[in-house]
């Protein structure tokens, strides 16, 4: 097989493209399914137009028991699926899959509903409350865990425990990002072995105090992140009986607290730079060498308090 010419391939992907590009940039919930021409979507009931719902085992049955059919990315790379009817398309054997292993733990009741389908991907949602959103690629064989607020196509920053995107983030609140503080540090405690050498110094700490540092509240997510991440200093000596190994704790802890320190106090300058005074009252913004326990942007807590 050639990948080159017009009937290699490339030009058949090409062709396909042309002939059916705008055929899954539809999002259910504008009321048409994907694959449908113009002709048949008006054919459709209303029943049909509605957001999928389908449980994991029916796509797991189909993945399991439907024929094969080549999928071609556009870098002519090929893999193999099947035509789903739960979802409404073409989807490979491996990204369903993925999406099992993903909600192993929902087991195969798991509800969910397709929330859109574009050219590259189908994002799934879970039909109860359950937080969670996921994008399963159409070409590359993967599922991915999304931002959970509605329609954002931003990645989730840590599955299962930062599960916002660096956009969302920001906007959360003080009690949101505290349980996201300890879920993330406690399964990273977990990963490492509770090993203090090694607890510090990690790029989704410094996420949170800096998302934190924009409600005033980076003091109390560091105090739950140390906390969370390593012993209480208060109990150190109750828990470690080794005094080397209770020292090597408090070193850990202390160049953790100074590192995050250093950090927010970055964060809360770099965010006072660009204000252009205080956003209550307009007076100038002084400098600062502690992070105050309120917005950054603001030039005292009453003024904070006053928006
Ligand atoms: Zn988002
Ligand atoms: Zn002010």
């Amino acid at each position: 097989m050639t990948k080159n010419g017009t009937s290699g391939p490339k030009a058949r992907a090409r062709a396909r493209q042309k002939r059916d590009g705008n055929k899954y940039t539809v999002a259910l919930r504008s009321g048409s399914s994907p694959g449908e021409s113009s002709s048949s979507a008006s054919l459709q009931s209303e029943a049909d137009r509605s957001p999928r719902a389908f449980r994991l085992g029916d796509l797991l049955t189909e993945c399991t028991t439907f024929p094969a059919t080549p999928i071609e990315d556009y870098d002519d790379h090929l893999t193999f699926g099947f035509q789903s009817k739960v979802l409404g398309c073409v989807i490979p054997f491996e990204t369903v899959l993925s999406l099992a292993g993903a909600l192993a733990r929902e087991g195969l009741g798991a509800e969910l509903a397709v929330e859109a389908v574009t050219s590259r991907s189908v994002v799934v949602t879970p039909v109860d409350a359950w937080p969670e959103r996921l994008e399963m690629s159409l070409f590359g064989g993967w599922t991915t865990p999304l931002c959970p607020i509605p329609h954002c196509s931003g990645r989730s920053i840590q599955f299962g425990s930062i599960d916002r995107c660096h956009a969302h983030l920001v906007s959360c609140d003080v009690p949101t990002l505290v349980r996201m503080a300890k879920d993330w540090g406690q399964a990273h405690r977990d990963r490492l072995d509770a090993d203090p050498a090694r607890l510090g110094g990690s790029r989704q700490s410094e996420i949170l105090v800096k998302a934190a540092v924009l409600q005033g509240a980076s003091q109390e997510v560091t105090q739950v992140l140390l906390l969370t991440l390593f012993e209480d200093e208060d109990l150190i000596e109750e828990y470690i009986w080794d005094e080397a190994e209770a020292m090597a704790m408090r070193h850990a802890i202390d160049r953790e607290r100074l590192r995050l320190r250093g950090i927010a106090l970055e964060e809360a300058r770099r965010i006072r730079k660009t204000a252009n005074g205080c956003l209550a009252c307009g007076k100038a913004l002084v400098f600062i060498s502690d992070t105050p326990a309120y917005p950054p942007p603001f030039c005292s807590s009453s003024c904070a308090s006053s928006q």
